[in-house]
């Protein structure tokens, strides 16, 4: 993404929120505010109006003192090794990562504390941390995931600017199979009119068969606040064509209930021809009894 980045430090006086809902995972772990990937559709962007921001994806924020506090989360006797959720709200192998290098002080964490993790991402960089992540996937649950929405590298190109190709997401979780990780494919957003034919998915589920992923997990693209406005402006500005078909779809916040009726139909079916699994609980349950 070619665009001007600013990086901003700053410290957290805790590293792990918890969560209400305690399933499937009972706490976040987010390194940076921002994020440089870009994703048109990114529904964290409202994150930035409390840091007094309106570049989500240029003004980086990264959180120096986490490793800090979050060893200090996790020695406590109380810490009953819940599962924690990586880079739920922002991506936390974006390029700021390269620099700070802060996730493999993260894994050394969970290594040392046998704490479980879900690492979800749009980068290749998390190979750069692939002998830590192999020696925790020997210790405990931990599920690397690639979020993957398109074989069109044109609308790629377009939706998430600043991820890895395609391709290379795919090369991702080929490797990560070696280890003893759960691997999932996360199949979201899918976009309509952009990403929601039976060639992108049968693609896309073709590739995911080659990796031996162990779940497929689909969502369809949702809409509200800046994120909302933020999307229909770039739907606007580069498929001018579709946009009045999408805006139909979109009256609220979520896709049409018949057309997504039909959508998961297809899904379904093709997810099924290539038998792919469906649970995404399956793994967690088994590498944690
Ligand atoms: S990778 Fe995730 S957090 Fe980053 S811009 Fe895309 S959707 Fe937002």
């Amino acid at each position: 993404m070619e665009c001007e980045i600013t990086y901003k430090e700053m410290m957290v006086q805790s590293a792990l929120t918890e969560l209400k809902r305690k399933i499937p995972y009972g706490w976040d772990l987010n390194i940076y505010r921002g994020c440089q990937h870009g994703c048109q559709y990114c529904y964290a962007m409202y994150s930035h109006n409390y840091l007094g921001s309106e570049e989500f994806f240029k003004d980086i924020y990264i959180k120096t003192n986490i490793v800090d506090e979050l060893e200090k989360q996790l020695k406590t006797d109380g810490w009953k090794r819940e599962v924690v959720n990586i880079g739920g709200v922002t991506d936390s192998y974006q390029p700021a990562e390269e620099n700070y290098k802060i996730m493999p002080e993260v894994l050394k964490l969970l290594i040392k504390y046998k704490t479980p993790a879900i690492i979800s991402t749009k980068s290749t960089l998390v190979l750069r941390d692939f002998e830590l992540i192999d020696e925790l996937s020997h210790i405990t649950y931990i599920n690397i995931a690639e979020t993957i929405t398109t074989i069109d590298e044109n609308i790629r190109e377009k939706i998430e600017p600043g991820s890895a190709p395609t391709e290379e997401r795919f090369k991702v979780l080929k490797e990560f199979r070696k280890t003893n990780a759960s691997i999932g494919f996360h199949l979201m957003p899918i976009i309509p009119l952009l990403t929601d034919n039976e060639s992108n998915f049968d693609g896309l589920f073709s590739r995911a068969k080659d990796c031996g992923v162990d779940y497929v997990l689909p969502g369809t693209l949702y809409l509200r606040g800046k994120t909302r406005s933020h999307f229909l402006e770039f739907f606007k500005r580069d498929f001018p064509d579709r946009y009045n078909e999408f805006i139909s779809l979109y009256k609220t916040g979520g896709a049409d209930k018949e057309y997504k009726n039909k959508l998961y139909e297809m899904v379904n079916r093709l997810r099924d021809k290539y038998e792919l699994p469906k649970s995404y609980m399956k793994p967690m349950r088994e590498r944690l009894k």
